[in-house]
């Protein structure tokens, strides 16, 4: 490194302090820390999209629009295409939604870090607004803080990642009439819930639900997100939005996958018996308090502290996730895997936790 020249010095200083996101890579290990879709990606739909590739001019550029992908889902979500955007990844649409609307940035914690992270690299002000104990919305804070005229987006998951409850429509609603300002609706485990907030954009302009292939759909390779809203938020949503964002590949997966969207029901099925499964047996480890959850993930905390049984499960080989922060002390995050996976790793948690569970 030369001595006169140091990359960090010219670090926006509003970055200085910014962690950014990581995930370890680890090999050899039964891999539960993503919320990742763990069963095979369903052969009928992988044919369909190598046949679509087979045809595919790879030389030039992607729809910009996503035209085709926007209509099939607007097939699938009854919600107009002049009304809907895709992303490369929902994680693209949370930057846009703050580079476009930037300001102060409401976000009810705990919950998914990329909310925070993406409004500092767009030079807006994150205002953690903490849950309750049980993590339900602290309404009566959100509605108060919602209603400053300063106030220019607020962040809402559900299921919540990471604690897997869910925010009834009606509380959204509420939320939605106190505010003029932009009520982001994180839906990326609505599959696992089949419970919406999509019927409300009809009736509240200032609502948007974001989405992603991700997690039921299996597509997590690929990076395809979309979000719902009012065509007018569209529209200047285009502002800030790379122009071929979501390259063709991608799109004709994700059009493959929507076409053909029954394959993907008996996987979520099992994924949601596998989770009540999996509830049961942690709740019935001595010391352990499990959170309920609609997702395909569950929060539970442990006697031991969160490192150590972290660390003690990567060296038994499960990768599952660490949580940190306000609310969360002691909390891990393992997402529902195949059978044979949730077995191993319950085997290994009693393991960790000591022979006396
Ligand atoms: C996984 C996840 C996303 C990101 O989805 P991508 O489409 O893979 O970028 C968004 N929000 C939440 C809450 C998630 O858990």
């Amino acid at each position: 490194m030369s001595d006169f020249f140091a990359p960090e010095v010219l670090l926006r200083p509003d970055l200085r302090g910014l962690t950014p996101y990581d995930a370890p890579v680890l090999a050899h290990v039964v891999k539960l820390d993503a919320n990742e879709n763990p069963y095979d990606f369903p052969a009928p739909v992988r044919e369909e999209i190598l046949s679509l590739l087979r045809n595919d001019q790879l030389n030039r550029y992607p729809d910009p629009q996503a035209g085709e992908l926007r209509r099939a889902l607007s097939v699938y979500t009854g919600w107009p295409p002049e009304g809907i955007m895709a992303g490369n990844g929902a994680d693209e649409l949370i930057l846009n939604l703050l580079l476009a609307f930037g300001g102060r940035t409401l976000i009810a914690t705990p919950t998914f870090s990329m909310y925070r992270i993406h409004a500092v690299i767009a030079g807006a002000e994150p205002v953690a607004v903490p849950r309750q104990a049980d993590f339900s919305l602290d309404l009566e804070a959100i509605t108060a803080a919602a209603e400053q005229p300063q106030t220019r987006l607020v962040f809402i998951c559900s299921p919540n990642n990471p604690t897997g409850n869910v925010t009834a429509a009606a509380e959204v609603e509420t939320v939605l009439r106190s505010t003029r300002a932009l009520v982001v609706v994180d839906e990326a485990y609505q599959e696992f819930c089949e419970e919406s907030c999509l019927p409300l954009l009809d009736r509240h302009p200032n609502l948007v639900v974001l989405r992603t292939l991700s997690k039921a759909f299996g597509l997590a390779g690929l990076r395809v997100g979309y979000l719902l809203a009012d065509p007018a938020v569209i529209r200047l949503l285009q502002r800030v939005k790379q122009p071929f964002n979501l390259n063709r590949f991608s799109q004709l997966a994700a059009r493959a996958a929507l076409a053909r969207r029954e394959e993907f029901r008996e996987p979520i099925r099992r994924i949601r018996e596998e989770r009540e499964r999996l509830q049961t047996a942690l709740a019935a480890l001595p010391g352990v308090t499990v959170f309920p959850s609609r997702a395909n993930f569950l929060l539970f905390r442990t006697p031991l502290s969160a490192d150590a049984v972290y660390r003690g499960l990567v060296a038994e080989g499960v990768l599952i996730r660490n949580m940190h922060g306000p609310g969360l002390e002691d909390c891990l995050r393992v997402t529902v895997g195949r059978e044979n996976e949730n077995r191993f790793f319950l085997e290994k948690l009693k393991l960790v936790l000591g022979g006396a569970v």
